[in-house]
């Protein structure tokens, strides 16, 4: 049997590694932790559970995915419902919104609050969509890297409508001429951050992303997202892939023949041999850390990062009725707070705040009278900032803002607290200067410039998960370790 070690059990390395097995190969996977799920993972702090890192999920087709290819039936190991209600979005000004399932009933709302029209909505939405229908099998589901891509009919067709996914002009700008309302502008401009970008940098492209949310909608798993990974450890486990924690890999090992080749991997001082090697870790430290005699693409080190985030982890006491499973409460200044994280990569006074809590839908996520907050602010990358000092002064500011919008005294009710700042992201999870999703895509060129899922210089070395092709998040993520499956398919 073939034998293929996977690197780091984050979700596109688990992916990889039950692909790799559905093949048929002998698969082991070796996880620095101890425990798999990289940044998708959960914190559980005195009778309150958090998921630790993505909160938000789409695309749950393309984890489904995983279970009908391997034979198996997806809900004997995993459920998840759609949400009806989106997210709840709060401006200082007082306007109170709340995204849904149905949309005319969002563009309804949005026109008897704001200055925007309904029809403004559809328009964008079917904008996006068109975006998606040009883009999602060239950008998303291929290899930008091989000719063969480039020879499907449908590729071709994508080329020739390119002018039409308007990478020509900012998400900002396109936003301005879609919406009335400023307002509105914001909200959308938000789906920048998706993917730990810049509204006023990215390319409009980005608008492909509020489809996903509006058009396959959002869901939550019934047991919380870190479910998503325990479901998919199960199953790998079940197909006869070896987990192997606490083990860091320390280099990645070659036949330095005239054509390099793959041979295995060393941890430990001691080399293990493989036919095939996935690494699933951020593509900047495969490098650094695992290829040292091999040079990086240049493009890769010159690429802007995306940015990082501060999570709060607080056990709130009381519930909070204003407050739905996801809510965002803007700041006054969308665009300082984007200077602020790109220009001077600092936190501004005034951040949006993000606040997630899985109890509303899950009740055992929190003591009862009681409510488990995720409270993320987005920040820039670690550049070595004073991040303590930085810290102290954004939870203030937090409290306040949170105060203000819901008038209440929060500082009153946090019972417990946990912290993740770009610092403790990176050394949990191997993520270079605590990005969590790789490059930015602050420009139109991002998705040519991020490393494809192949090694060019040698044999039988892949890369999944979200600092390669085709991006981060997770529906991404998953997509990385399908290219790669794919692509070992044509060798
Ligand atoms: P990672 O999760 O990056 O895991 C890599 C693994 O490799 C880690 O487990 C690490 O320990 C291991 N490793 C590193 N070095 C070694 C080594 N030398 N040897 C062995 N193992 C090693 N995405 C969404 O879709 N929706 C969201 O709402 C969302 N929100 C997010 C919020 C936060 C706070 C964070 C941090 C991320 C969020 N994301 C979200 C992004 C999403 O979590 C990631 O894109 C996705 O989980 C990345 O998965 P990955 O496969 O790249 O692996």
């Amino acid at each position: 049997k073939s034998k293929a070690i996977i690197i780091g059990a984050g979700i596109a390395g688990i992916a990889s590694a039950i692909r790799m097995a559905v093949k048929g190969y002998e698969v082991d996977i070796f996880e620095a932790n101890t425990y798999s799920g990289g940044k998708l993972t959960e914190i559980n702090l005195n009778g309150f559970r958090f998921d630790a890192g993505p909160s938000l999920f789409t695309m749950p087709q393309y984890v489904d995915e995983l279970f009908k290819i391997a034979n198996k039936n997806p809900s004997d190991y995993f459920e998840y419902d759609q949400l009806e209600e989106i997210c709840r979005y709060f401006y200082e000004d007082g306007l109170r919104l709340t995204s849904k399932a149905d949309l005319e009933q969002f563009a309804q709302e949005i026109q008897e609050k704001t200055n925007s029209k309904a029809q403004e909505i559809t328009r964008f939405l079917k904008k996006s969509e068109t975006i998606y229908k040009i883009t999602h099998k060239v950008f998303l589901e291929r290899s930008l890297h091989k000719l063969r891509s480039y020879l499907h009919f449908d590729t071709i067709k994508s080329i020739f409508s390119f002018g039409k996914i308007d990478a020509f002009r900012t998400q900002n700008k396109a936003n301005e001429v879609f919406f009335k309302d400023p307002r509105i502008v914001q909200l959308f401009n938000r789906y920048a951050t998706y993917n730990g970008s810049n509204p006023y940098q990215a390319p409009a492209t980005l608008n492909i992303i509020p489809h996903f949310e509006y058009h396959f909608g959002a869901f939550l798993p019934k047991k919380g997202m870190y479910s998503i990974i325990t479901a998919l450890v199960k199953l790998a486990e079940d197909l006869g892939v070896n987990f192997y924690f606490s083990q860091k890999i320390d280099e990645i090992i070659y036949s330095e023949d005239k054509k390099f080749k793959v041979k295995g991997v060393k941890v430990n001082n001691v080399i293990l041999q493989a036919d095939v090697v996935v690494s699933n870790l951020d593509i900047w430290f495969t490098y650094k850390n695992l290829l040292k005699k091999i040079k990086p693409p240049k493009k890769l080190l010159q690429q802007e990062r995306s940015s990082s985030a501060l999570i709060f982890y607080w056990g709130i006491k009381g519930n909070y009725d204003e407050l739905g499973l996801h809510n965002i409460l803007f700041t006054k200044n969308y665009q300082d707070e984007f200077n602020a994280i790109w220009k001077d990569q600092i936190i501004t006074e005034d951040p949006t705040i993000y606040i997630n809590i899985t109890s509303k839908h899950l009740k055992s996520d929190a003591p009862k009278g009681c409510e488990n907050w995720f409270v993320m602010i987005n920040v820039p990358a670690n550049k070595g900032q004073d991040w303590d000092i930085l810290i102290k002064e954004a939870k203030l500011n937090i409290v306040k803002k949170i105060n203000r919008v819901l008038k209440t005294n929060l500082e009153n009710n946090i019972i417990c607290e946990e912290i993740l700042d770009p610092r403790s992201i990176e050394s949990k999870t191997g993520s270079y200067q605590g990005s969590l999703y790789g490059n930015s895509s602050n420009n139109q060129f991002s998705a040519f410039l991020r490393h494809p899922n192949f090694s060019s210089k040698i044999k039988n070395l892949y890369f999944c998960g979200g600092s390669v092709h085709p991006g981060g998040g997770i529906p991404l993520a998953l997509l990385s370790a399908k290219i790669i499956d794919d692509g070992i398919k044509f060798e």
